[in-house]
């Protein structure tokens, strides 16, 4: 099991991706809707994630700037980005600063577990 937060503007994909990890044994002890409240919520935890998804677009600060802060200040947080079609250069950016994987939206519940579970020990 792993400690898990989930940053996505869309309420309803983090209300999805939190349901599959929590369903596949994993912990979501934190979500956020942008970069910005994602980076604010990682300051005052205690215990940070173990890994963290990130979505590539977002208001206020997207992923792509998230993920290079996250890599800077928690270099020990694994990161898997959450892109949308037509997305790749993105995702190559984030890749080359540090992304260990990513999904691509619409994803299947099991892709979700299966990326994920490269990364942390499954439940
Ligand atoms: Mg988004």
């Amino acid at each position: 099991m792993a400690k898990i937060m989930v940053v996505d503007d869309s309420k309803i994909m983090r209300k999805i991706l939190t349901g599959t990890l929590t369903d596949a044994g994993h912990e979501v002890i934190k979500d956020a809707a942008n970069g910005k409240d994602a980076l604010d919520a990682l300051e005052t935890m205690e215990i940070k994630p173990d890994l963290i998804t990130l979505d590539i677009t977002m208001p206020v600060m997207d992923g792509i700037e998230a993920l290079k802060n996250i890599r800077e200040k928690y270099p020990d947080v694994k990161v898997v980005m959450v892109s949308a079609a037509g997305q790749k250069s993105k995702v190559l950016e984030a890749l080359k600063a540090g992304a260990l994987d990513f999904l691509q939206k619409p994803f299947e519940k099991e892709d979700v577990v299966a990326v994920i579970g490269k990364f942390v020990n499954n439940a």
